[in-house]
């Protein structure tokens, strides 16, 4: 009987043990998940007991911006004031005016490197669809014109925006995913995550530590590797961390890489000088503004308008295969290349 009883207990004991276990497991695994959306493949990494419903809302949100921003499918934001062009104002949601009206900040700021009435050029040159291509120079002359931010006319008063010139379009994808990462960490924030990690195709935003109290690790690729080999990693917590890249998204003709960061000024890829611009910062649309603005400024002036700003860092890496960062990351970042191709500019 004694016997029995010591049994039962020991069982129980074990029963209960493995239980607290598990709610401990359960607490430092985080929930995962991997969607398709804006183009690209997105991760989520959340940490807590809120952690399954808070990606899950997370997605549903991102699935709604896509939906107001995207300028492929009818009815959303963008896609009312592209088709309105030269015609008239349209009214539209709070949110889109909002990021219209950040869009326009940074192409001033850039000096109109960053344009998001890029969208003819973006269009001729197809290097999202299955038929890239080389536009005739006398087209890319003509769809120039087109990419002008001061006639995109916006009035957050009443909540319109216009282009002004006939066949203009707009193209929120140098900017909208830094949004929708912004969005999703206000929906962690609001269901008590404390420690997240979303990668929404290379716009990194991580929310607080990584679970065991330590900054979180994001890696800075390699722009002439396979993905997932890195320059170096940057250690960091609430921040969002932004690589704009040539490798990204590209053709090749006849030798030559077209990628898909175009600049307004030539109608051409970019040229720079630059292969990679990584931009760390608080919220992670400003560093998706930036991340695409200095990649088509190039080194110096690039680094010359990240240093105007308060609280921006960034690491940029040269076609002479050349790292830079600006003084304010340098502590947080270790340079570690594997291939062995690359320098780090330590002093500039
Ligand atoms: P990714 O989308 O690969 O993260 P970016 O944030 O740099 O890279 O955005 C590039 C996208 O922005 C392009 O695919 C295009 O839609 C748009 N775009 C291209 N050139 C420019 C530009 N000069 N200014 C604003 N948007 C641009
Ligand atoms: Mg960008």
């Amino acid at each position: 009987m004694k016997i029995r009883l010591t049994f039962t207990f020991a069982i129980l004991i074990f029963i209960l043990s493995s239980c607290s276990f598990g709610s401990l497991n359960l607490k430092d695994k985080p929930f995962e998940t991997e969607d398709f959306l804006m183009g690209t493949v997105i991760t989520q990494r959340v940490y807590g007991s809120n952690a399954g419903i808070a990606a899950k809302e997370a997605t549903a949100r991102m699935k709604a911006i896509e939906q107001l921003m995207t300028i492929n499918a009818p009815g959303g934001d963008i896609n009312r004031l592209n088709e309105a062009a030269g015609k008239n104002a349209v009214v539209l949601s709070p949110e889109t005016i909002n990021l219209l009206a950040t869009a326009k900040e940074y192409a001033q700021m850039s000096g109109g490197a960053f344009d998001v009435t890029i969208g003819p050029l973006v269009k001729a040159w197809g290097v999202f669809t299955d038929n890239p291509r080389v536009p005739p120079i006398e087209e890319i002359q003509r769809l120039k014109k087109l990419t002008d931010y001061k006639k995109l006319m916006i009035d957050a008063v009443n909540l319109t925006a216009k282009l002004e010139i006939p066949g203009q379009i707009v193209d929120v994808g140098g900017i909208a995913k830094g949004y929708a990462g912004d969005e999703v960490i206000k929906i962690y924030k609001k269901l008590g995550i404390k420690s997240a990690y979303v990668n929404l195709g290379g716009n990194v935003v991580v929310l607080g530590t990584k679970s065991d109290g330590k900054p979180w690790r994001i890696g800075i690729q390699n722009p002439r590797a396979e993905n997932g080999i890195y320059l170096g990693i940057v250690s960091v917590t609430d921040k969002a961390v932004v690589t704009s890249g040539d490798y990204e998204r590209f053709f090749e003709k006849d030798g030559v890489r077209y990628h898909h960061i175009l600049d307004p000024k030539t109608g051409y890829p970019s040229d720079s000088g630059l292969i990679s611009a990584t931009i760390v910062t608080d919220v992670s649309m400003d560093a998706d503004a930036l991340s695409t603005s200095v990649f088509v400024l190039g080194l110096e002036k690039g680094m010359a308008l990240i240093e105007s700003l308060k609280g921006v860092e960034a690491i940029l890496v040269t076609e002479d295969k050349e790292v830079y960062a600006t003084e304010g990351i340098k502590s947080s970042f270790t340079f570690s290349d594997e291939s062995k191709e690359f320098k780090y500019a330590e002093k500039r």
